[in-house]
């Protein structure tokens, strides 16, 4: 299903990598008609990013250090300038450093909270004021790792599972401002950041899946794109899973190991 948003604004961090989650994003937003800007650390990806993004629609890059309190403003007050309003807006950057907790230092703790979870706080702050004339929506990106933990990327679990809880006490502090806030958890998704887990062990990821196959981040734009839309205005403070049935039975292979139903 695609959704009109012609008129829309819609900002999406994390979006530089051509194979990545927010710029599928990106992608499906201009695809339904938005004005959309795209913000990232890294320049020359987001470059050519917005170079690839131009044949979908109108759409804009601004380097922001989602970590970073006045790159977050910065790239808050260019996109304000050039579109005059954001309608919604999208925390996907992330990071996922793969290290045991015990094995880290404090300063490598710091990154994973700042990347994943100040940035949300961030955002938010600046969505929260520069929404307030007709509400919005924010939509964060968190992890199958909030719900579970992760042994050797506990920190990214811990800071992904602070996200699932900050987006609900968002959800119900932003209300009043007519501001809806949800999120996203993506399961095993092919991008950039899952590329080495899965060329070492993809039969093992699908098996422990129970529609047997890997997500593709068009997945996790097409649910976002309802989430941010009319159809899902009743929704504040909850989020969307896109695991294939990742997380739906301790036993996601029985099924395909058991039935005669495999096609
Ligand atoms: P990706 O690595 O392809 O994209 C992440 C983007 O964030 C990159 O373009 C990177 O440059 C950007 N980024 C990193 N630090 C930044 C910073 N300080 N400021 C601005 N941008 C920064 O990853 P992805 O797989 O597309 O993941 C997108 C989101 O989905 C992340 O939040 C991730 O944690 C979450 N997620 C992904 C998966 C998956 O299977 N791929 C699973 C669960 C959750």
């Amino acid at each position: 299903m695609s959704f009109d948003y012609r008129g829309k604004t819609v900002g999406v961090t994390g979006a530089a990598s051509v194979k990545g989650i927010g710029f599928a994003i990106a992608k499906k937003f201009l695809e339904s008609g938005a004005n959309v800007f795209i913000c990232d650390l890294k320049e020359d990806a987001l470059q050519e990013a917005e170079r690839e993004l131009k044949q979908y629609g109108n759409v804009k890059s601004y380097v922001m250090d989602v970590s970073r309190e006045e790159s977050v403003k910065e790239g808050f007050r260019l996109a304000l300038e050039d579109f005059g309003y954001i309608d919604i807006f999208v925390s996907n950057a992330g990071i996922y450093p793969q290290a045991f907790v015990c094995d880290m230092e404090a300063g490598q703790w710091d990154t994973v909270m700042n990347v994943n979870l100040k940035s949300v706080f961030l955002c938010a702050r600046e969505c929260s004021r520069c929404m307030k004339e007709k509400g919005g929506v924010l939509i964060n990106a968190a992890s199958y790792a909030a719900l579970l933990g992760s042994a050797g990327s506990g920190a990214y679990a811990a800071s992904k599972a602070a996200v699932y809880s900050l987006t609900k006490s968002l959800a119900a502090e932003l209300a009043p401002a007519g501001i809806r806030v949800n999120g996203f958890i993506p399961g095993v998704i092919e991008t950039g950041m899952t590329r080495g887990v899965i060329d070492s062990k993809k039969d093992e990821l699908e098996g422990a899946i129970a529609l047997h196959k890997l997500g593709k981040p068009e997945d996790v734009a097409n649910a976002v794109s309802f989430l941010a839309s009319e159809e899902a205005s009743y929704l504040t403070g909850t989020f969307i899973e896109i695991s294939g049935g990742k997380l739906c039975v301790q036993n996601p292979d029985f099924a395909w190991k058991q039935t005669d139903l495999a096609k």
